[in-house]
């Protein structure tokens, strides 16, 4: 799963990074530039921050930059920040200072004085070739701040000439534009690497968490059709399911169970079979509801087991692939997901074959008191 949607303290680190301006009084609003195929999970991650449609991104970081700026140029800012979700920790006198910035120069950038020693090396050995002077050398964050028409112009520029750089500042900088340094911060530091989850986690203080289990059931009859979903996969099968929505009956009963650990109604409450809305919709799409409930809750998923109960299709050869779409789905490793398949010896409507059952179980883990800025 990619780093933004992960959880870090029982919250996406996209959601942590969107809330830390959105709470800004400087910030007047806030897009996302998201990769088409993460779009699920993205709605899921910012659910009920009321943000606008997301931006798509393009091939690379700078691309995707432009894109943003591309749509913002229809009713231009004064200034713009441009930050990585991947820095969720970023406090309100970093933005403040970037923000003050602003007042000056076209381009604000936070940045650290390096700390560590800097060798480098003979190229491609592990022989140190020599020590760097790391007087006047900064390591960059985000935000990094700038003036938005020199940025736009920058950026345009850039694409005609075909130049690729790793971050904005480097832009306004080939573009002559004078950019400030102002202090970073250390927790503002970029999720990279496993260790880095595992500092930021630390940094955050933590309520105690409770444990809350759910379970779903759910049961769709069989109808004309040649094949099923499952899991969020389509699997040939001599029927299909009937259902107002894809009938995936997997999704159905973990949707349930997330809720159910909840306290939040059921799927029927949700998505209520009446409204033409959810006509054929896939059902991935109630799962991800559900967890953006969860982690509005500020909550994790610590596991989900499901059970499927029929006498065919079989679920064996399929099972690998299943187990794959519920962990893209739930952002779970495999172990943390039982994924099994039942007859029921030829006995009751699953034995005679009417149709398929399921059954979910999750755990949650959720704060321990309401968290009130979620
Ligand atoms: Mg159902």
């Amino acid at each position: 799963m990619p780093k933004q949607y992960r959880l870090l303290g029982g919250e996406p680190v996209l959601r942590r990074a969107c809330r830390a301006f959105l709470g800004h009084p400087a910030i007047g609003g806030v897009r996302v530039v998201i990769h088409p195929d993460d779009r699920v999970l993205y709605e899921a991650a910012v659910e009920g921050l009321g943000l606008p449609e997301p931006i798509l991104g393009g091939e690379s970081r700078q691309e995707s930059v432009l894109n943003a700026l591309a749509e913002l140029s229809e009713d231009p800012p004064r200034a713009v920040l441009v930050h990585d979700a991947v820095r969720p920790l970023v406090g309100a006198a970093l933005i403040d200072r970037v923000v003050a910035g602003l007042e000056t120069h076209a381009a604000v950038l936070p940045a650290l004085p390096v700390a560590d020693t800097l060798k480098r090396a003979a190229p491609g050995t592990r022989q140190v070739e020599s020590t760097l002077d790391r007087t006047d050398l900064h390591a960059a964050q985000t935000p990094q701040g700038f003036a938005f028409a020199p940025l736009y112009d920058a950026h345009l520029k850039a694409r005609a000439e075909g130049r690729a750089v790793t971050d904005d500042a480097a832009l306004a900088e080939a573009a002559g534009l004078a950019t400030l340094l102002v202090p970073g911060e250390r927790a503002a530091l970029k999720l990279t690497v496993e260790e880095d989850f595992a500092m930021a986690e630390a940094l955050i203080a933590r309520t105690p968490a409770r444990t809350a289990i759910g379970q779903g059931f759910d049961v769709h009859r069989f109808g004309p059709g040649d094949s099923v979903m499952l899991c969020g996969i389509s699997v040939p099968h001599t029927h299909g399911l009937v259902g107002h929505s894809d009938a995936d009956v997997a999704l159905h009963a973990l949707t349930d169970a997330i809720l159910g650990a909840l306290g939040a109604g059921d799927i029927g409450t949700h998505f209520p079979p009446s409204d033409p809305r959810w006509k054929g919709a896939a059902s991935a799409r109630f799962v991800a509801h559900a967890m953006g409930l969860l982690a509005a809750r500020g909550g994790t998923l610590a596991h989900a087991d499901l059970t499927l109960i029929c006498e065919r299709p079989k679920i064996g050869p399929h099972a690998a692939a299943m187990k794959a779409s519920l962990g893209a789905l739930l952002g779970l490793p495999p172990e943390r997901i039982g994924l099994k398949a039942t007859t029921t010896e030829g006995l009751g409507f699953t034995g005679r074959s009417e149709g398929i059952a399921a059954q979910a179980v999750v755990t949650l883990s959720l704060p321990a008191d309401p968290l009130p800025d979620r």
